[in-house]
């Protein structure tokens, strides 16, 4: 089976174990370099991108990963983790990790915005609805050539995918539906 990290710093790491754990995938929480190591792919979590940037660089995590990411590992960022892929930031003048074409506006809905869902087709994905949840959300401005855009919501862009990486700005690990975490675990199985 597959072997997927979970970046462990802060924010929803521990609901991405548990969808991970129940399609049978084996789960490794990174919280070290060492732990980088025969992963098939790794999930960046939603929480608070500026936490986990300072803990990336803390734990000496952020170079490691910016490395394995470049040399091909499949990656999901989601929410926060979506941040922290992207190359530009529009309100934001850090970078994280900065291997993502694509142009990012941190809580594009709004400060005060808790949360919201709808529920969407996404057609890479799957042929049913889709709930998909909204915490203080970023979205996509702008892709770069080598970007497909994988879902729009409300004029939005909310997932793209370049290569072997992919970004949502929602959080599919806090809803029952794993078709996001199954298109991910394809990238795994076939790594770009
Ligand atoms: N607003 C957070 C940030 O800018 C992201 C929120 C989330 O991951 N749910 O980092």
């Amino acid at each position: 089976g597959l072997n997927i990290g979970v970046l462990a710093l802060q924010g929803a790491f521990r609901e991405h174990r548990a969808s991970l754990e129940s399609l049978n995938a084996s789960v490794t929480e990174v919280r070290k370099a060492k732990h980088l190591e025969n992963l098939d792919g790794i999930i960046l979590p939603g929480g608070e991108s500026t936490a986990i940037g300072k803990l990336l660089n803390q734990f000496e995590l952020m170079e490691p990963l910016r490395e394995k990411i470049s040399g091909g590992l499949p990656v999901w960022g989601t929410c926060a983790g979506m941040i922290l892929l992207a190359k530009s930031i529009e309100n934001d003048d850090r970078r994280h990790l900065d291997v993502m074409d694509i142009s990012v506006v941190r809580n594009g809905y709004g400060r005060q915005l808790g949360s919201f869902g709808v529920e969407q087709i996404v057609p890479a994905v799957s042929e049913k609805p889709i709930p998909l949840v909204f915490i203080r959300a970023p979205y996509i401005v702008e892709v770069g050539k080598d970007v497909e855009v994988v879902c729009s919501a409300d004029g939005n862009i909310v997932a793209a995918k370049q290569d072997n990486m992919l970004a949502v700005s929602f959080h599919p690990e806090l809803t029952p539906d794993t078709s996001f975490l199954e298109y991910f675990l394809n990238m795994c199985k076939e790594p770009a």
